[in-house]
C-alpha cells in the first residue's frame, strides 16, 4: 500500500490556487497549435473543457456516444447550480460554501480542492451569463437564488427546472464555435473502449464508431475523461439510460486508481418504483424542498386507510401528520442534506408508515406554500379579504412559475395533479461521489490521463450537496483543467504528433476486439438486461441505503458468480460490424459487473458510516444524534483508492490521508 501524493500546493488555503497558477509552466500560443488533446465526454464537464482548451489554441478531439453533445446526461439537471455570490446578503462567502461542502460530504473530501471550487464558483455564473444562459431573475432584473439542502443560505442559481439544459446549451455553443473554427473535431456516436499508454503516458484511445461498428485509433498528447457517473450499476436510477462506467473502468484496468467507489448518493425525492417493468426512475428536483413539506401520517390506521383508498392525504388534519424532517431536524427542516433525508424516509417506511401500495413512499406537499404565497400575492394585489379559491389560484400561480415543468412531469407520469394532492416520493440512486482518483491537477494515476466532472471522485466526499455537481463539472472544465493540463503539456512542445501505428495501439486494439468477439460468441441464453437487472437487485438490496458486513460479503460473491454467468451466457443479437445497441449495452454491463464487486468490497472495508455510506455496524447509539451515521475518523479519515490487479476482489488499497487544517472535524449535525 502506498500513500498517494495529491500534489496540494503549499501556502494558506485561500492563496493556494492563485499561487499555483502564478507558478505553473505555460505553453505559448504557437506551441499550443502543435498539441492534441482528446476529451472523452461532452456533458458539462467535457463540453466546457473542450471549448476552453480549443479556445486556448490546442487541437481538441471530442467523443460522445450520443448523436450530439447536446444529449449528454447533464441536460437532465433540473434544480440549479451553486455559487458563493452572496446576492441575497445572507452571509454567504467562499469560506461558507467550502465549509458547507466539506461538512455536507461528512468530512471525507480534500480541503484544497473544495476551497478552489468555492473560489471559482462565482466565475462560472459570470461565464454562463456571458454565454446567454437564461438564469431566473428577480423583478428588478438581478439573478434570483433559491436554497438547496444542507445549507442555511440561498446560493443556488437556476433556470426554472431546466438548469442543466440551459448550461449545456451554453457549453455546446462554446464548443460549436470551436468546431466551426476547426479547433474541435467532434466524434459523436463514438464510444471509447480503451485507453492507450505509451511509455506509461496516456497517448490515445480506441473507440468504436457506433453507427458502423468500426474500431478506430485516436492519438493525442493527453486524454481527458469526462464520462459522467456510474449510478446505473444499480440498474434503476435517475441517470440517463446510457450513463456508464466503461471509459473510467478501462482506464482503471490500465492503471488509474478508482476512489471511494461505494460513495453513492441516493436522492430523497424521486417518483417511487412502480413495478418490475421499469428501466429508469424520475427525479423530482431538490428545489421542490424549498416549498414542499415532507410528511407521513401519524397513525398506522390512517396509513392503512390511505393505502386501501378509504382516505386521501388531504383528509388528514395538520395534527394527524408527521412532518418528520421538521420534527427531527428543526434547524434545517425539509432542507437537510440528501443522505439524511433519504434515510429518514426509509426509517419511516420501514416502520410501516409508507403511503403507497408497496409501503415505499412519503408525501411532498405544497399546500402550505400555495396558501402562504396566495395570501402574500393577495396583499400585493390589494385584496385584503381574499376567498380561499382566490388564495389558492394566486398561490398556485407562484408555484407554477417556480416549478411548473416539474409538476407537469409528475402529473404526466403519475396521473395525479400535484397542485391538488401531495406528490408521492421515495429515495432513488442519483449520483456517484466515487470515481477515478485525481490529484489537485485532476490527473489520474496514469500520467497524462485527466478526469473531470462526475467521473472523478474529487470534491464531494461521502455525500454531495444539491446543485454542486454542475458547479464542479463546470469548474473543472472552464477554470481548472485548462490551467493544470497546460502545466503538464509544457513538457510536450517538442514531442510532435503521436503515431497510432506503434505496438501499443496494436495491442490495445487487439484487446478490444478480443473482448467484443467474446461477447458476441457467448451462448445466448439471456438478454443483457436480464443480467443488468439482477446486478441492480443485488446492489440495491445489499449495497444500497444501508449496508452491513454480512450482506456486503454476500454481494461480492453473488456479483462474481453473476459475472461468470454473463460471460458464458449473454445473448447479443446481430453483428459487431454494424450498429448494435445490444452490444453497446453488453460492454457497459460487463464493466458494471466488475465495478459492482469493487463497490461492495470498498463498502465492506469502510467499517464506518459517512454521508451516503451507512454501515449498520456504525451508528450513534445514544444522545441527540441517536440513529445517525457514526464516522470513525481515527481509522477511516482517508480516500480509499483501489488499484486494479486482475479481478475486483484482488484490487489493492492505497490511501490518501485527509488533512483538515482549516475546518474543525465535528459530528455532522443538522438539528
Ligand atoms: C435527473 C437529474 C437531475 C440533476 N439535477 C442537478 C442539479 O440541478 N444540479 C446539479 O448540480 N446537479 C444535478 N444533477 C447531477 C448532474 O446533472 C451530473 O452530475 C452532471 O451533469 C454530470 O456531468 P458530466 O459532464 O460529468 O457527465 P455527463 O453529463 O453524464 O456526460 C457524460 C459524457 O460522457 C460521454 N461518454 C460516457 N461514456 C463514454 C464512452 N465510453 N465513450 C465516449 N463517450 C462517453 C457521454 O456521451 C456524455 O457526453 C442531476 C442529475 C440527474 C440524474
Amino acid at each position: 500500500m502506498s500513500i498517494l501524493d495529491s500534489k496540494i500546493p503549499e501556502g494558506p488555503l485561500a492563496d493556494k490556487w492563485t499561487n499555483y497558477k502564478n507558478k505553473i509552466n505555460l505553453v505559448n500560443p504557437a506551441n499550443k497549435r502543435n498539441i492534441d488533446i482528446i476529451v472523452v465526454g461532452t456533458g458539462l464537464a467535457g463540453g466546457s473543457a473542450a471549448a476552453t482548451l480549443a479556445e486556448l489554441g490546442y487541437n481538441v478531439k471530442t467523443f460522445c456516444y450520443q448523436d450530439s453533445p447536446r444529449r449528454a446526461h447533464s441536460i437532465a439537471a433540473q434544480g440549479g447550480i451553486n455559487a458563493a455570490k452572496n446576492y441575497q446578503g445572507d452571509g454567504d462567502s467562499n469560506y461558507r460554501l467550502f465549509y458547507d461542502t466539506v461538512k455536507g460530504g461528512d468530512y471525507r473530501s480534500r480541503e484544497a480542492n473544495v476551497y478552489r471550487l468555492a473560489e471559482v464558483s462565482a466565475n462560472i455564473i459570470d461565464q454562463c451569463v456571458a454565454q446567454g444562459v437564461p438564469f431566473a431573475r428577480e423583478y428588478g432584473g438581478l439573478l434570483d437564488n433559491r436554497s438547496f439542502g444542507g445549507v442555511l443560505v440561498s446560493r443556488t442559481f437556476y433556470a426554472k427546472g431546466q438548469t442543466g439544459q440551459q448550461l449545456l446549451l451554453g457549453a455546446y455553443s462554446a464548443m460549436n464555435r470551436q468546431i466551426n473554427r476547426g479547433k474541435i473535431q467532434s466524434f459523436n456516436r463514438h464510444e471509447m473502449l480503451d485507453i492507450v499508454k505509451i511509455d506509461g503516458k496516456a497517448r490515445g484511445i480506441i473507440a468504436r464508431d457506433l453507427v458502423t461498428g468500426k474500431i478506430e485509433r485516436h492519438s493525442a498528447h493527453a486524454v481527458v475523461l469526462a464520462t459522467g457517473g456510474y449510478g446505473n450499476v444499480f440498474f434503476l436510477s435517475t441517470n440517463a439510460m446510457g450513463s456508464n462506467i466503461t471509459a473510467a473502468w478501462k482506464a482503471h484496468r490500465r492503471g488509474a486508481f478508482m476512489a471511494n467507489p461505494c460513495y453513492t448518493q441516493i436522492h430523497p425525492t424521486c417518483i417511487p418504483v412502480s413495478g418490475d417493468h421499469q428501466s429508469k426512475l424520475t427525479l423530482m428536483s431538490e428545489s421542490l424542498r424549498n416549498d414542499g413539506r415532507i410528511w407521513v401520517p401519524q397513525s398506522l390506521e390512517d396509513v392503512k386507510a390511505i393505502r386501501e383508498g378509504k382516505k386521501k392525504p388531504v383528509d388528514l388534519s395538520e395534527e394527524e401528520r408527521d412532518y418528520y424532517l421538521e420534527r427531527r431536524y428543526p434547524a434545517f427542516g425539509n432542507l437537510v442534506p440528501r443522505d439524511v433525508a433519504s434515510r429518514a424516509a426509509k426509517e419511516r417506511c420501514d416502520a410501516g408508515f409508507g403511503v403507497n401500495k408497496t409501503g415505499e413512499a412519503v408525501y411532498l406537499d405544497f399546500a402550505t406554500a400555495i396558501n402562504r404565497y396566495g395570501k402574500e400575492q393577495a396583499m400585493i394585489h390589494g385584496n385584503h379579504n381574499p376567498t380561499d379559491q382566490e388564495i389558492y389560484n394566486l398561490g398556485r400561480e407562484v408555484i407554477e412559475n417556480k416549478y411548473g415543468n416539474l409538476f407537469q412531469m409528475y402529473e404526466k407520469i403519475v396521473d395525479e395533479n400535484p397542485y391538488k394532492t401531495p406528490m408521492m416520493i421515495y429515495p432513488a440512486v442519483h449520483y456517484t461521489m466515487g470515481g477515478l482518483w485525481v490529484d489537485y491537477n485532476l490527473q489520474t494515476t496514469i500520467e497524462g490521463c485527466y478526469c473531470a466532472g462526475e467521473a472523478n471522485f474529487s470534491d464531494h466526499g461521502a455525500n454531495r450537496l444539491g446543485a454542486s455537481a454542475l458547479m464542479q463539472g463546470l469548474a473543472d472544465g472552464y477554470f481548472v483543467l485548462p490551467y493544470t493540463i497546460g502545466d503538464y503539456l509544457s513538457a510536450d512542445i517538442r514531442t510532435g504528433k503521436i503515431s497510432t501505428d506503434g505496438p501499443e495501439f496494436d495491442q490495445v486494439e487487439k484487446d478490444v476486439q478480443t473482448r467484443i468477439d467474446k461477447l458476441m460468441n457467448a451462448s445466448g441464453a439471456h438478454s443483457v438486461d436480464y443480467y443488468h437487472k439482477k446486478l441492480g437487485k443485488i446492489m440495491w438490496n445489499k449495497c444500497g441505503m444501508s449496508r452491513n458486513a454480512l450482506e456486503l460479503t454476500e454481494a461480492i460473491a453473488e456479483i462474481a458468480s453473476l459475472r461468470e454467468d454473463f460471460w458464458k451466457n449473454v445473448n447479443i443479437p446481430g453483428i459487431a460490424e454494424s450498429m448494435n445497441p445490444e452490444l453497446e449495452k453488453a460492454g457497459r454491463v460487463a464493466d458494471f459487473l466488475e465495478l459492482g464487486e469493487l463497490f461492495a468490497k470498498d463498502a465492506l472495508h469502510r467499517n464506518e458510516s459517512a454521508g451516503g455510506h451507512y454501515r449498520e455496524e456504525s451508528v450513534e447509539q445514544s444522545g441527540e444524534q441517536k440513529g445517525e451515521a457514526l464516522r470513525d475518523d481515527e481509522n477511516f479519515k482517508y480516500v480509499a483508492a483501489w488499484e486494479y490487479q486482475g479481478e475486483p476482489k484482488d484490487a489493492t488499497l492505497h490511501k490518501e490521508d485527509l488533512v483538515f487544517e482549516n475546518i474543525e472535524l465535528k459530528t455532522r449535525s443538522y438539528k
